[in-house]
């Protein structure tokens, strides 16, 4: 819990009856103890717990045995696509194309789920986020786009085990690595789970990450928040904060990015997950200038079960998604920022914390053998992180017009990832 390892999956407060709760959400979210707990069950969430151990390969062999495809960057998996939801309002609203809000509805109407354990918006919190059970189009609606703040779905275990009904779960990686420990428990939280699905994973970022947003737009208190959006509006969407008093903040998301390396979760910096490889299904944005251009929203679709695809069979044939197939070295190349971020980035910081004899997850695999300088852009990357950390930082950042810093991270951005696109993409394919 104090290693920078814990992702605030929630399953520990989940698992725990009472005895653990986050503290301070809109702060570091840390599980507090709050209650005497006995070592059975202290014993249980540890092993539940993914932030220190899970084991890739073992996972893989247990709940992907006879997969078609295997990559070690991309997971086992059936069949790849590119997509979207032909229902307009389903897509519009959602985070990229729409998949996973479209692959529940589907279920939902076809009876093959009861309910759907997914992520909206607080009621009574408009500024954080609450997992609850959809069990209506409209929930899944509501629960729809991408929460770029901490979020702990899993501490709704207790309501998943008294749920009557099949559901499907949907979640980022350490939350479904987690839900794939307690099912290989054969922990009754999970008995109802019939389908896993979940978006790709870059990074999550602190609460502290909308203050800033906040601040910098000269709003100071994040409680007169009336409505928060990270991809509001048309794909790739942008930043929204619409305040109480009617005021609305809004920041492209290409620019709102600039938030990261300010207020990243470390956690995700040393997630080696980045497409959610213990899922049925999952899906990221289709990266690509050809889609980029045409707006209106494309998802790369990984179907990684027999189960995944018969979805997906299922939902072209009755029209409710479009797809085009795609190989996995095209796929590979579009997210080549983010497997290099994960599958190279990720164990290279590991390596590092290691040197600095601080505690380091164990994945049952680490991929290795990456140039130098690979390892000196990892040094530059990870410098820069802990100096825009500080709060001087923070605060020098913010006295800046948010519009104005957007524009010049974008544009160093991308002049970062071009002059490094040939230590990224090299040999990333093979
Ligand atoms: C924190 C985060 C980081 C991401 N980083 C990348 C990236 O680097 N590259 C990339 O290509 N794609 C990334 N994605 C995925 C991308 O933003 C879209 O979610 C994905 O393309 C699916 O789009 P969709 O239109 O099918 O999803 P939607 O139909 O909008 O459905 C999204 C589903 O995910 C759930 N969800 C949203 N946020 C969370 C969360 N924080 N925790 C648990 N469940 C959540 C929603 O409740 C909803 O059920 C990220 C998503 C998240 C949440």
């Amino acid at each position: 819990m104090r290693s920078e390892l814990c992702s605030r999956c929630g399953t520990c407060v989940g698992l725990s009856g009472g005895k653990l709760v986050f503290d301070n959400k809109e702060g570091k979210y840390l599980p507090k103890i709050t209650g005497k707990l006995d070592d059975k069950l202290a014993d249980k969430i540890w092993a539940a717990c993914p932030a220190k151990h899970f084991d890739f390969p073992a996972y893989r062999h247990n709940f992907y045995p006879d997969a078609s495809h295997f990559h070690e960057y991309t997971g086992p998996y059936e069949n790849m696509y590119i997509g979207y939801a032909t229902d307009e309002k389903v897509r519009r609203n959602a985070a990229s194309g729409g998949l996973i809000s479209a692959v529940l509805i589907h279920l939902l109407n076809s009876n093959a789920i009861d309910g759907v354990v997914t992520l909206r918006m607080s009621k009574t919190k408009p500024w954080l986020t609450e997992p609850f059970i959809a069990t209506t189009k409209a929930g899944i609606i509501e629960a729809a786009e991408s929460k770029y703040i901490i979020s702990s779905v899993n501490d709704i275990l207790p309501q998943m085990e008294a749920f009557i009904g099949k559901l499907a779960f949907v979640g980022i990686p350490p939350q479904v690595q987690s839900i794939r420990k307690l099912q290989k428990m054969n922990d009754p939280a999970v008995r109802n789970i019939k389908y896993i699905f979940g978006p790709f994973y870059g990074n999550t970022l602190y609460f502290s990450s909308v203050k800033s947003f906040l601040r910098s737009h000269g709003e100071k208190d994040h409680s007169k928040i009336k409505k928060l959006y990270f991809r509001y509006g048309e794909w790739p969407g942008s930043m929204r904060v619409e305040m109480q008093s009617g005021k609305i903040l809004e920041l492209k998301k290409f620019h709102a990015n600039y938030l990261i390396p300010f207020h990243v979760v470390k956690n995700s910096l040393y997630c080696t997950d980045f497409t959610n490889e213990f899922t049925d299904i999952s899906g990221g944005d289709a990266w690509a200038p050809v889609y980029e251009e045409r707006g209106k929203g494309f998802s790369m679709i990984i179907a990684r079960t027999p189960a995944g695809t018969k979805i997906i069979n299922e939902m072209v044939k009755s029209g409710a998604l479009h797809t085009e197939p795609l190989s996995e070295k095209e796929a590979i190349k579009m997210h080549s920022h983010g497997y290099d971020l994960k599958k190279r980035g990720s164990f290279i910081r590991i390596k590092f914390r290691k040197l600095c004899g601080k505690q380091i997850p164990d994945y049952g695999y680490t991929l290795s053998g990456f140039g130098i300088k690979r390892h000196v852009m990892e040094m530059v990357i990870s410098f820069l992180f802990m100096v825009l950390r500080t709060r001087l930082a923070r605060w020098t950042v913010e006295q800046l017009p948010p519009g104005f810093i957007g524009k010049r991270f974008e544009k160093a951005r991308n002049f970062w990832k071009r002059s490094t696109r040939k230590i990224k993409r090299e040999n990333l394919a093979e």
